[in-house]
């Protein structure tokens, strides 16, 4: 016999909510979102800094899309989090739940008991937004996703190199029939032989799996961070690396992220 007390799992969040998703494949969609903290990743066009590192407390929205927020301490307890997201499910309302942050494959562990559970009682589906870095972490909870989407960081506007990490991702992601799909921020800085890599890499694994060109929000640095300017590409630019592109795949659309446009978090 052991005496041995179990550990109760938790995760270190951001905060829970119900929005309208911006980018990718499912914009405009209605998601719960529950955005994780902590990134291993600095790209220079990072939007969600404040999620780098984990804070004393998190937030949860009281009713979906009313921004009554309510302050909790991190971390949080994983039972407490399965009754957030029950919350926020009303009947018919979430096409979704958006597993989102910082990077939310570092709570792998976590999510491998979180995920079977939260799915079983909202009966969502789970979607997954990454850097697409983490192959080994992704793969324990490939069985609970149904959809992922892939951030392709390019090295001239990130400043992120993981090409063969984003090879082995897009691959597993495949091969376990999840829905996938590509996003590639851009930039007046970015190198048309880079997302010519970007479309052989993609094209490798499939060249029907959608890429998405994100044209970068131009946004001011994180305090404490020198400023790389993060300009955004011309109308030149994005036309001439879309018709590049698809010389190689068949499914490149370029979208903004459109819950800036709405003013929503
Ligand atoms: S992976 Fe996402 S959260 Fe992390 S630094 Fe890059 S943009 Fe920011």
């Amino acid at each position: 016999m052991t005496n041995k007390t179990p550990i109760t799992p938790n995760a270190r969040l951001i905060e829970v909510f119900s929005a309208i998703q911006g980018e990718g494949l499912n914009v405009g969609t209605r998601q719960i979102f529950i955005r994780f903290a902590l990134c291993d990743l600095r790209c220079h066009f990072c939007d969600s800094a404040h999620t780098w590192d984990a804070p004393a407390n998190c937030r949860r929205e009281q009713s979906p899309g009313l921004r009554d927020f309510e302050i909790y301490s991190n971390p949080v307890p994983l039972a407490t989090l399965v009754e957030w997201v029950e919350r926020q499910n009303q009947p018919g309302l979430h096409d979704s739940i958006s597993l989102t942050g910082g990077e939310p494959l570092l709570h792998a562990q976590f999510l491998m008991q979180f995920l079977p559970k939260v799915r079983s009682i909202t009966g969502l589906p789970i979607y997954l937004e990454t850097g697409g870095h983490r192959p080994e972490q992704l793969a324990m909870i490939l069985p609970y996703l149904d959809s992922v989407g892939m951030d392709l960081k390019l090295p001239s506007t990130s400043g992120e190199s993981h090409w063969q990490e984003h090879a082995k991702f897009l691959q597993l992601c495949y091969d376990a029939q999840l829905e996938v799909f590509v996003k590639i921020v851009i930039s007046g800085n970015t190198y048309a032989s880079e997302l010519e890599q970007s479309a052989l890499l993609v094209a490798s694994v499939s060249p029907e799996i959608p890429v998405f060109l994100q044209p970068v929000t131009p946004l001011e640095a994180p305090v404490g961070f020198t400023q790389i300017p993060v300009l955004a590409p011309s109308p030149h630019q994005v036309l001439n690396w879309q018709a590049l592109m698809k010389r190689f795949v068949k499914r490149v659309r370029v979208v903004p992220q459109t819950h800036k446009m709405l003013n929503q978090l």
